[in-house]
């Protein structure tokens, strides 16, 4: 391993952490609103393209500070226009990121953890374990690389956190990441913008309930009841359906806004008329949508996917109901870059690697 490099990574640092950091070194502050635009709006990767800072701050810079960008190793495109991005990132380790076009908005998948601890029994990066956390400048970095990639620097997209990792087993690096995007002289991206996805990790539920930077929740619920759930999701024998109910009520949902309730359907495992009945009761009260998603099947996942006929009629038991439901499109699936088939290849976790489920 090479000797980590005593220069601040730029990329990692709040605006206010970087106005500091000038300081502390005898710079204006005011620069650090010109270098979070040239990085987050001009999309530069050097400090020496910073042209509106003289010649010799940017040599002074250069001795003290150096902005990270994870690389591009390899993007492949759907036959329906989504695409993936393989990235590696400083210490070799790799990740994906995927762009899925007019969902009707432009939206970025995003990565929060290398693997995932959660280990859920239909998705293939819960069988990687989990390697490692993202930092905030990874996961920013993500939408760096996308948004240059796809000439997108013009264009409004979405964000949602459902890429590889489960965001609240990260919250720290997720939620500064948030508020790095939302930046008015970076992204300046609204958090109505972003969607985070958990599987129910309740304390870390409980502190985003708090957080200033509000984004939009889904939560993966994939079955009615503790017995079924509890065999899905290996976290609901911490944190079970009725606490993440009770969870979902408390939280402070925006005007006009749902908690999205997102329930994977899996052939004879959940996707029965009883089970959408239980659904149903369970979620009266909650200000929720329910987004299904019929498994993307793949090697290795014990399940099958539920013939159209059953998903409509799930769907259908739930409208009936009075839910709002929604069937997600499968997109990218024949360049596995559908929900849950996102992994990579040969680094899995080791032993010592793979932390318990703490949270
Ligand atoms: N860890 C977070 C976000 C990552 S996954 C979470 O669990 O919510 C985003 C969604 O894809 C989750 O609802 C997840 O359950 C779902 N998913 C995982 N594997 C899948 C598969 N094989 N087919 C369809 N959806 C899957």
């Amino acid at each position: 391993m090479p000797a980590p490099s005593p220069l601040i990574d730029l990329a990692e640092l709040e605006r206010p952490a970087l106005e500091a950091a000038l300081a502390e070194r005898g710079h204006q502050k005011f620069h650090a609103g010109q270098i979070y635009r040239w990085i987050y709006r001009r999309g530069v990767v050097d400090l020496d393209a910073m042209t509106d800072l003289s010649r010799d701050l940017r040599a002074a810079l250069a001795s003290e500070f150096r902005l990270s960008t994870p690389g591009l190793v390899h993007r492949e495109t759907s036959s329906d226009g989504t695409e993936k991005f393989l990235l590696r990132l400083a210490d070799g380790r790799q990740i994906e990121s995927v762009f899925i076009p007019d969902t009707p908005a432009q939206t970025f998948c995003i990565s929060t953890q290398v693997g995932c601890a959660m280990a859920c029994a239909f998705c293939l990066t819960g069988k990687m374990g989990l390697v490692r956390n993202l930092t905030a400048a990874e996961i920013v970095g993500q939408v760096r690389v996308l948004v240059d990639a796809l000439h997108m620097r013009e264009t409004a997209f979405n964000i949602v956190l459902m890429g590889m990792g489960e965001p609240l087993h990260n919250y720290d690096e997720t939620m500064k990441a948030l508020r790095m995007l939302a930046d008015a002289q970076g992204f300046a991206l609204p958090p109505r913008r972003v969607t985070l996805s958990t599987v129910g990790l309740l304390p870390a539920l409980e502190r985003l309930a708090r957080e200033p930077i509000m984004p939009n929740l889904a939560i993966s619920l994939h079955a009615p009841t503790d017995e079924k759930r509890g065999e899905l999701v290996p976290l609901n024998k911490k944190y079970g359906v009725a606490d993440i109910i009770a969870a979902a009520k408390k939280f402070p949902v925006r005007k006009r806004s749902r908690i999205t309730f997102e329930y994977v359907l899996l052939a004879g495992v959940n996707d029965s008329i009883d089970d959408a009945r239980k659904l149903a009761k369970l979620l009266r009260g909650v200000k929720s949508k329910v987004n299904l998603i019929p498994l993307n099947a793949a090697p290795g996942i014990p399940f099958e996917r539920p013939s159209d006929l059953a998903i409509d009629r799930f769907a259908k038991t739930l409208a009936d109901s009075g839910l709002l439901v929604s069937v997600r499109k499968s997109r990218g699936r024949d360049i596995r870059a559908a929900c849950g088939q996102l992994i990579v290849e040969g680094q899995k976790r080791s032993a010592a690697q793979q932390l318990a489920v703490s949270m």
